[in-house]
């Protein structure tokens, strides 16, 4: 398994840089479509955190484990979600100022830290299906924290804060929904586990 460990050990790094980078970048300009996206990348570093540790680990995880980790994430995610929500909801009708520049400068970071995170992912996605889920999940991410690029761009075109609050909203019911959808329906990120411990054996 020594040969999935690199990729997955770089996709972790990768993803670092990307949530400290939208995190701190959204409390620093008061960008909630930042805070969103990098929240939900944290979510995802806890998800790569897991697949490093059943590579890792010489025995594996246990499937039960591993699906454990990833239902209690998705819960936490569509937690963290719901509260972002309500404050996207106080800030439009309260809209604060918002330094455009950044979400533009960190989306954009963002964006090339999902695009590396798949693109490290792309050789081992081939042999082992939990990894192709990750390697597909990263693709749509780096469309996704685009969302703030656009956010920052028409904040600075239009003067309106708003419409940064306006692009959170978006990115968030996004993950929501996403997130709903892949635990109520049993989606196949739920049997990452399976495949894991198959490649163990
Ligand atoms: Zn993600």
């Amino acid at each position: 398994m020594a040969h999935r460990r690199k990729p997955l050990a770089a996709a972790l790094a990768l993803n670092t840089v990307v949530l400290v980078v939208e995190l701190a970048g959204g409390i620093q300009a008061s960008s909630l479509s930042l805070v969103v996206d990098g929240v939900h990348n944290v979510s995802d570093e806890v998800a790569l955190g897991f697949l490093v540790l059943a590579y890792a680990l010489r025995a594996g995880l246990s499937g039960r484990l591993l699906r454990a980790a990833n239902l209690f994430n998705s819960i936490g995610l569509l937690a963290i979600s719901g509260l972002l929500l309500w404050r996207v909801l106080e800030r439009l009708s309260n809209p604060v100022p918002v330094l455009g520049l950044v979400p533009v400068i960190a989306g954009i970071v963002g964006a090339v830290g999902n695009w590396g995170v798949a693109r490290v992912l792309r050789e081992p996605a081939r042999e082992d299906a939990a990894i192709r889920l990750a390697y597909v999940h990263n693709l749509g991410d780096t469309l996704l924290s685009l969302a703030p690029v656009a956010a920052g761009i028409l904040v600075i075109a239009s003067g309106q804060a708003i419409f940064d609050s306006i692009v959170a909203l978006v990115i968030a019911v996004a993950i929501v929904v996403t997130t709903v959808r892949s635990v109520v329906g049993s989606h196949r990120e739920l049997l990452w586990a399976d495949n894991v411990v198959c490649g163990h054996r």
